[in-house]
């Protein structure tokens, strides 16, 4: 039997609905627009598109949306200080810096010079200490790993007591969604490996999990054969494998899609599974900042 397609692009729509009432809220009871800045550098293609979806997604919730696109050539020192008069405009709740910078600019730096308290990619060591800690600690999760455990939490998929299998150990997706899944709470609870490239029998860890989160970046990597009847599978990865006739970009997950979903329960598909989750998370770690700069913890 065919697994259930978990869409990204229904949840994200349902998502902005219960974020475009919080915009309203914050209107009529403090006076006050989510403020968000996406900062660009540079033009290459990828990050042009990530930016405009960005922009457009926080227009139409009604933020206070800034542009800032800056010349590839920008000198490190500059970029910083652009960053340190965003930090003290009260007008703005979140600094968004599109990854990757051009190689003259130490990205760690970058990342460190932003507020804490705006950093609603949730990236900054200090917000990752809190996701760390977990529960009330928590306060900007990091937009792919948030958007993953969104998605699962919303299909209803048990987490308490779940094999969960992570393939990936990356600092943005692999690593936060281990962690956050094995929280105690509603929303972890699981039991979490994490395999990587130096994992001895990577098929027989994914043929335990009930839950299987990919994001590895190598197409086809998950044999339908290593997933178990009924599970949940999560395809993080985003491969280009080549151009449609009209140039477009043809996109492919981690994951053998066609025979994976003969055997799972439920399976994301890419494009339209994680993707749009994560700018839906970006779009509620930006609220949550305007709540928390009115004094308000929602
Ligand atoms: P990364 O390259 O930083 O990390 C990949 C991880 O996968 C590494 O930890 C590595 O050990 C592991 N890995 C690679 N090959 C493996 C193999 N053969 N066996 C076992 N482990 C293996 O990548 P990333 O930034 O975490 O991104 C992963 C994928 O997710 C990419 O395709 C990326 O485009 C995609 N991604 C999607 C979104 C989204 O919003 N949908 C967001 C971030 C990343």
């Amino acid at each position: 039997m065919s697994a259930e397609l978990l869409s990204g692009t229904a949840m994200r729509r349902e998502i902005l609905a219960e974020l475009a009432a919080e915009v309203q809220s914050l209107q009529e009871q403090h006076g006050v627009r989510p403020g968000l800045v996406t900062i660009l550098v540079g033009k290459n293609p990828a990050s042009v598109s990530y930016v405009s979806l960005k922009v457009k997604t926080a227009l139409e919730l009604g933020f206070h949306e800034v542009q800032e696109s800056l010349p590839e050539t920008i000198s490190e020192a500059d970029l910083l200080a652009a960053i340190e008069a965003w930090n003290r405009d009260p007008s703005i709740h979140g600094i968004l810096v599109q990854l990757p910078l051009p190689p003259h600019i130490d990205e760690k730096k970058v990342i460190n010079a932003i507020d804490p308290d705006k950093d609603v990619d949730g990236f900054h060591p200090v917000n990752l200490g809190r996701m760390v800690l977990g529960g009330e600690e928590a306060r900007f999760l990091p937009c792919t790993p948030a958007g993953i455990r969104e998605m699962l939490v919303r299909s209803g998929t048990p987490l308490a007591g779940a094999e969960v299998v992570v393939v990936g150990r990356s600092n943005i997706v692999g690593k936060p969604i281990a962690l956050m899944l094995a929280q105690k709470g509603p929303g972890g609870d699981a039991t979490v490996t994490c395999v990587h490239t130096h994992t001895r029998d990577l098929a027989g860890h994914c043929k335990r999990a009930d839950i299987l989160i990919v994001a590895a970046g190598k197409p086809g990597l998950i044999k339908p054969e290593w997933i178990k009847p009924g599970a949940t599978v999560i395809d993080v990865g985003v491969n280009r494998i080549g151009e449609s006739a009209s140039g477009k970009a043809l996109l492919a997950g981690d994951v053998d899609f066609a025979g994976a979903r003969e055997i799972a329960g439920k399976i994301t598909p890419v494009p339209g599974g994680v993707g749009p989750m994560t700018i839906a998370m970006l779009m509620k770690n930006t609220v949550r900042s305007a709540w928390l700069h009115c004094g308000e913890k929602r």
